[in-house]
């Protein structure tokens, strides 16, 4: 599919700022507005937040140069899990706008926003800031947006200015934009192509779409003059709007030494697992529609089984009676374990909570209430503050600061549990064949 300069595109490119360190920050709160970069696992800076790019620290450095350059650096592990939860955020508020979207990599995306005046009542410059003010809102993490006749016009708009920045390149100042760009950094030419360039004289994009039709097509191979072609503004190449089928998950796992046969020593690092995972989904505004439990053995095998649950959710209380049944068939208690895991996956956005005919929206409501109140104080106070009874080790717990709340929030899973049993969401019939992985690894 081509378009002609005759049937004229409104392009935007979205791109995130310093991606992945921003991610960091916005889940962390105490890191917003300090010098971080990630790859610690590495040793070696992968990703740079502004605050760092400003005191000189760059991507590839070793960690250990880069806290050299500036001592208060904070370096984290990379967390590729919530790099791709955020990624599918970010791509899920953009097609609220139009459905020609295109992923183009974990944080870039275009979108044709062509003829959306009328339907959304803004300006093609509205559009795009709103969908910076959007995203700053909802996932406290900024966005540059180029706003240009085609994608590689918008590529270079989206990188004029950021930290979120707002540019948009129009036919009649394509030049004053291009003057300044050298070729090795337009979108798609390569350092090869690049020297090519220079030796013929062409040092900027403008030289380059300077030259004469006649000229590039002597020059210049077909992914060339393409280029060529769209730094004129005409577009070359559309959005491809399919959705990249990325299977999102969250995953929490944690060895136990000494290895245990306890059963319930066993299941209650299991539910900590569970509630590790449906605390972050819910800070991601995401629920599950599938479990998938895995116990890991002394000898190193993995034994999995997974489940639907009938109701997309995020609250442990919901899914542990599913995953109690999981539990229950993979356990012998001849085995040795050192190690429980939980993944969530089929992940969808909470808009709205998913009743299902026999359920009491009053009960699910106070359920609700109950972990606001449990990710407040996780907010607060640390992953530790608060959990459900049965994740409690056989041993005495020390009594936490909020008991009270945890009281009530028994009360409540009482109170749920009670209902449950009393023709409940998931019960056996709910359940899905269980599907045996044998060993993983
Ligand atoms: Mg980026």
């Amino acid at each position: 599919m081509k378009h002609t300069t005759h049937n004229h595109r409104m392009i935007l490119h979205v791109d995130a700022d310093a991606f992945f360190a921003s991610c960091t920050q916005a889940t962390h709160v105490t890191y917003q507005g300090k010098p971080l970069v990630t790859g610690r696992d590495r040793g070696m800076v992968i990703a740079v937040s502004y605050e760092a790019k400003a005191r000189g620290v760059r991507r590839g450095m070793l960690i250990s140069e880069a806290k050299k350059i500036c001592p208060e650096l904070i370096a984290v592990e990379s967390d590729y899990e919530t790099y791709s939860l955020f990624s599918r955020r970010l791509f899920a508020i953009l097609r609220r706008y139009t459905s020609e979207v295109e992923e183009y990599s974990v944080d870039e995306a275009f979108l044709d926003i062509t003829g959306l005046r009328k339907p959304l009542k803004m300006s093609y410059e509205k559009i795009a800031k709103d969908i910076q003010k959007t995203i700053k809102q909802e996932l406290n993490i900024t966005v540059s947006v180029g706003l240009a006749p085609t994608k590689v016009l918008a590529k270079v708009a989206s990188n004029k200015n950021k930290p979120y920045g707002f540019v948009k390149i129009s036919n009649f100042s394509i030049e004053k934009y291009l003057k300044s760009l050298p070729v090795h950094e337009i979108w798609g030419v390569g350092n090869n192509t690049a020297s090519y360039m220079n030796k013929l004289g062409i040092f900027t994009a403008l030289d380059f779409v300077r030259i004469s039709p006649e000229s590039v097509i002597y020059n210049f191979t077909k992914p060339h003059q393409e280029i060529w072609r769209e730094l004129q503004g005409e577009l070359v190449y559309p959005v491809i709007t399919e959705e990249k089928t990325s299977y999102a998950s969250i995953s929490k796992t944690r060895t136990f030494s000494p290895a245990s046969s306890n059963k319930t020593t066993v299941y209650a690092e299991l539910i900590r697992n569970l509630e590790g995972a449906c605390s972050k989904a819910r800070f991601h505004g995401l629920v599950a529609k599938r479990i998938t439990i895995f116990l890991k053995t002394q000898q190193f095998t993995t034994v999995a089984l997974e489940a639907c649950l009938t109701r997309a959710s995020a609250y442990p209380k919901d899914i542990t009676a599913i995953a109690h049944q999981l539990f229950d068939s993979l356990y012998k208690n001849t085995v040795q374990y050192r190690a429980t895991g939980i993944v969530l996956s089929d992940l969808q956005e909470n808009t709205s909570i998913q009743q299902s005919l026999f359920e009491s929206p009053v009960e699910l409501q106070r359920l609700q209430h109950v972990y606001d109140a449990v990710d407040n104080l996780t907010r607060k106070f640390g992953s530790k503050t608060i959990h459900l009874a049965a994740s409690m080790k056989p041993k005495a717990t020390p009594l936490s600061p909020v008991k009270t709340v945890r009281e009530m929030k028994e009360e409540k899973e009482l109170a749920f549990s009670e209902w449950l049993k009393n023709g409940g969401i998931l019960g056996n019939k709910h359940l899905n064949i269980p599907q045996l992985f044998g060993t993983m690894g």
